[in-house]
């Protein structure tokens, strides 16, 4: 690996917590590897998911809504923008006092982030991701009829909301960010997979739906011509045969394996699958292009090379 490596690194819901305050604590924690990173000479973007986050703040606002005080529907779209600010707010607070902690003085910021996905997208088709707060079955119906919108009913705990999952075509933010990381900053974006966004002529509409935050991050790690994507999450390593006895966790998975072991089923969809998915898709985009799925803790080690699970092309 030469010197210096322009990171994307995408964080995982472990992360950040469930709540204000352990959010707060977490993002203390988080923001060490990442500036070991910053300190070791590399240029790093930071993407992060939003699951929990944006949750809560949709059954807030939807709560509120139904009180008598009657504040107004927060459509998805804007929740989502809500949650890039919320988590952007202590990611960039917390990672400047780090690097001031260790006397580098850089600049740190969020740049709230619309990622561009094709109207046509199959998955607008079969929407399943679902959002929010559980109904009962008359609460549903009602949302059917006087919103549109598609209800499911999830494992027996009542019915919630399912939105598309689209895959990211652009960043709208694109030059901003990339401007941004030239003049050192470190620039965390696309939270949550960023706000979804149509094009329609010079317009960009936002839309209920949940971009997943590892694709986002290979797209913008690709745009941003990163050399390493990081994807940092509750396991140090990849594994087949997950939870088997014969479990095995793997170091390396070059092409030819990673396309197998999909085949295979051995990553669980919704979970490790799209990050070996994103991890394949970036290796394969370009020459020399690598991606790494560890954990948060072992972030260093992991770059350093004595962890984690390299995906490579060969
Ligand atoms: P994040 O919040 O970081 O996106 P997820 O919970 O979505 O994390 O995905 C990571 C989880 O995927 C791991 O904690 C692990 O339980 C699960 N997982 C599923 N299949 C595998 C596998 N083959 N190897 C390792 N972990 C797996
Ligand atoms: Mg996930």
């Amino acid at each position: 690996m030469k010197m210096k490596d322009k990171i994307v690194v995408a964080l995982g819901g472990n992360a950040l917590g469930n709540s204000p305050e352990e959010q707060r604590a977490l993002v203390k924690d988080t923001a060490k590897p990442i500036v070991d990173l910053i300190e070791a000479g590399h240029e790093v973007i930071l993407a992060h998911g939003n699951g929990p986050q944006v949750g809560m703040i949709n059954l807030a606002m939807s709560t509120a809504a139904n009180t008598p005080a009657g504040t107004p529907e927060m459509p998805f779209p804007e929740c989502g923008a809500m949650s890039q600010g919320y988590i952007g707010f202590h990611l960039q607070n917390a990672i400047r006092e780090e690097l001031l902690n260790r006397n580098m003085n850089i600049p740190v910021a969020t740049v709230i982030t619309q990622v561009i996905v094709d109207k046509n997208d199959s998955a607008f088709v079969n929407p399943t991701k679902p959002i929010g707060a559980f109904y009962s079955k008359e609460e549903s119906d009602k949302m059917v009829s006087e919103k549109g919108y598609v209800m499911i009913e999830d494992s027996g705990r009542g019915y919630r909301r399912v939105v598309a999952s689209p895959q990211p075509v652009d960043v709208a933010e694109k030059e901003t960010v990339s401007a941004l990381v030239e003049q050192g900053h470190v620039v965390i974006t696309v939270g949550g997979g960023g706000i979804p966004v149509y094009r329609e002529g010079n317009k960009l509409i936002g839309i209920p739906a949940v971009i997943d935050k590892d694709f986002a991050s290979e797209k913008i790690a690709e745009i941003l011509d990163a050399d390493y994507l990081i994807i940092l999450t509750a396991v140090e390593q990849v594994a087949i045969n997950f939870g088997k006895p014969d479990e095995k966790w793997l170091s390396k998975m070059n092409l030819e394996d990673t396309e197998k072991y999909i085949a295979e089923g051995h990553f669980a969809p919704g979970s490790m699958l799209p990050k070996v998915q994103a991890a394949l898709k970036f290796a394969k985009s370009k020459p020399g292009r690598k991606a790494l799925i560890t954990s948060l803790e072992k972030a260093k080690e992991g770059i350093e090379g004595s962890t984690g699970t390299l995906v490579v092309l060969d």
